[in-house]
């Protein structure tokens, strides 16, 4: 995958070159070029914002050294399969929430950019032209508000990369791992089998592989109805069994 990140701090991105995303990196699975958005400015100042219109506190992005940026990075006109441009990602606290369902879409994606605020954002006429040409997507982490957008894009990339083929050792984690099929995981242990006083439950030393699963399934049930009712609310009934309805 290829992936562009356009910023006003490229400097926010030096983790990437660590852990799993670095080696995905060193190895090529991963593509990423960090581009400073003052490359695409022309006074001697090499100015990005000015005041909004309309009035209003705080400044805005031009609309200019956007569009000179996503020019470069993403030339050329729509293809009728929307192929041969990138996709792309603004975060905004006003776009769509980010979720593990967007992960696995943009992880089936071939070239993302991301374009990232700051101020109090990005001329509207940026998104609306460069929609003209490719997929744009506003993307929300939540419901607060951050400085920038470049700790978002971090999380974005983070949840995306570890979904790209060869990424994680052992693939198995991303089938068993919350948000994987709408429930939270159940909590998990490791040892000591007593550590101050706490035991590991008794059914996770048994050996006994049903049991673990019915314990696992059950607890996942119980954590999720408790902490996020929305996802017991959003789950098919036709993946529930007699015993989970029980639980
Ligand atoms: N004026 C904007 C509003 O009220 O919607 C908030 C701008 S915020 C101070 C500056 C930048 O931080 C945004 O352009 C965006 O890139 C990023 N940002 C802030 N909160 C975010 C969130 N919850 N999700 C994603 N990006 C966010």
């Amino acid at each position: 995958m290829r992936v562009d990140i356009v910023s006003i701090f490229p400097e926010y991105f030096a983790p990437l070159d660590l852990s799993l995303i670095g080696k995905a990196r060193a190895n090529g699975t991963l593509r990423l070029a960090v581009h400073d958005l003052r490359t695409w400015t022309h006074d001697v100042h090499r100015t990005v914002d000015d005041t909004p219109y309309g009035g209003g506190p705080g400044m805005v992005m031009r609309p200019e050294p956007w569009g000179e940026a996503l020019d470069a990075l993403a030339p050329g006109e729509l293809s009728p399969d929307g192929h041969t441009l990138p996709r792309l990602l603004v975060p905004s606290p006003a776009g769509v929430p980010f979720t593990q369902a967007l992960a696995h879409e943009l992880a089936a994606e071939s070239h993302l950019l991301f374009a990232c605020g700051r101020y109090e954002g990005i001329d509207q006429r940026v998104l609306d032209h460069a929609a003209t040409r490719m997929p744009v997507t506003e993307v929300s982490l939540g419901d607060y508000v951050l400085f920038g957008g470049e700790v978002a894009v971090l999380v974005i990339l983070e949840a995306v990369t570890r979904l790209l083929p060869g990424v994680l050792g052992n693939a198995g984690s991303l089938d068993e791992e919350s948000h994987a099929h709408g429930l939270l995981e159940a909590p998990l242990y490791t040892k000591p089998a007593s550590w101050r006083g706490l035991d590991v439950p008794e059914v996770l030393r048994s050996g006994d592989h049903a049991r673990i699963d019915r314990w696992r399934r059950d607890e996942s049930l119980l954590r999720t109805a408790a902490r996020r009712p929305d996802m017991i609310g959003a789950l098919a009934p036709e993946t529930l069994d007699k015993r989970d309805r029980a639980t």
